[in-house]
């Protein structure tokens, strides 16, 4: 069921556990009142681990800095992925 479950908004990509859940890497805000994204979010959907990377900002514009971002944020998601063993909870 995970891997078959719609990705969520901004998700950019997704990883499978060993457990049979998902990491999902998002774009998202830092704060309630940033208006653009500006860290990519990875999330274990069958445990709480979760991380942040804050983009790098270039020439004041945060979109353009999500590259190294998103590559760190992929890296946590994979080790991450190969030794979660929590399975997601049935919906
Ligand atoms: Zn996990």
């Amino acid at each position: 069921m995970t891997t078959q479950s719609p990705w969520p908004e901004n998700t950019v990509a997704r990883y499978l556990t060993v457990g049979g859940a998902t990491v999902d890497i998002t774009h998202d805000t830092r704060y309630v009142g940033d208006t653009q994204p500006n860290v990519s979010h990875a999330q274990c959907n069958g445990c709480p681990a979760y991380t942040h990377s804050g983009w790098a900002a270039h020439a004041g514009r945060w979109d353009n800095g999500s590259a190294g971002a998103d590559s760190a944020a992929c890296a946590w998601a994979q080790s991450h992925a190969e030794t979660c063993r929590a399975m997601p909870k049935p919906a």
